[in-house]
């Protein structure tokens, strides 16, 4: 629920006060996304040094886009959903980088800074992984691997490897724990441990992100009843409460009347 005007308003505020460089920060392979979607970042990051360049008046504004690969995660709206290989992952961050440098006028401008898709698969078969995937961590663990998260230690090779032997004898592989989109009917892995969401809520959540339907912040409208407040024991309030809020500012008069009314937890 953030818009672009949003986010160059708060630029645009950030330069006006003396700053010089912002640093934005992006995911690569959101469930949907297209090549065009991501060449999108090079024109936002463009918008936000013409942006600096008018309210600052000056030439040495900069702005670094960082970008990494998305890993669906459990307990999530897309525990669901495909991640995007680290092929594509990469083939589209090249495409970025290119319509980044492109531009004369803004190529020495803006930063780019990116997480190649190879780790990402990696980090995907650990995070929806089951307890088959145990043997591969074993195996990677018996083949020298230590320190994974530093980049230098890092090796995709001695992970593949290792799945390639341990998986199959066991009926899967890298891409049915990664790649693949699940069904509404498969039992998760994760199924038994209750994070207070509702299931069948996040199924609706993920087909609202499929087709694009925006799920406001619950605090400025009625319950979507996602579980977590009865399973917390937390209990709503319809306001107003007559009692002293967060002092929060929510942008629009529409919304800020909804906040007047919004129920506190
Ligand atoms: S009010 Fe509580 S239960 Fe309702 S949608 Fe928000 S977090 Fe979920």
């Amino acid at each position: 629920m953030v818009s672009e005007d949003d986010l160059i308003r708060t630029v645009a505020a950030a330069y006006g006060a003396g700053w010089r460089q912002v640093k934005l920060y992006f995911m690569c392979g959101l469930p949907t996304e297209t090549d065009e979607d991501v060449l999108q970042i090079a024109e936002l990051a463009k918008r936000v040094i013409e942006t600096g360049r008018e309210v600052s008046g000056r030439r040495d504004i900069r702005c670094t886009v960082s970008i990494g690969g998305f890993v669906p995660k459990p307990h999530t709206p897309f525990q669901w959903a495909a991640q995007l290989g680290a092929e594509e992952t990469d083939a589209r961050l090249a495409k970025l980088r290119e319509a980044i440098r492109a531009d004369r006028r803004f190529a020495s401008a803006i930063g780019f800074r990116y997480h190649d898709g190879k780790p990402g698969i990696v980090e995907g078969l650990l995070s929806r992984g089951d307890r088959r995937v145990g043997r591969v961590i074993e195996a990677v663990w018996r083949d020298g691997g230590r320190f994974d998260g530093w980049s230098e230690h890092f090796s995709y090779e001695r992970w593949m490897a290792a799945a390639e032997r341990e998986l199959p004898p066991q009926g899967v592989d890298v891409a049915w724990y990664t790649t693949r989109e699940r069904e509404e009917a498969e039992v998760l892995p994760w199924d038994h441990i209750d994070s207070g969401l509702d299931k069948e809520w996040l199924w609706q959540d993920w087909l609202d992100s499929l087709d694009e339907t925006e799920v406001e912040d619950c605090r400025w409208t009625p319950c979507f009843d996602c579980g977590v407040c009865p399973q917390m024991n937390t209990e709503i309030e319809i306001g107003p409460t007559g009692k002293t809020l967060l002092p929060l500012t929510v942008l629009g008069a529409g919304r800020a009347q909804m906040a007047e009314s919004a129920h506190t937890h």
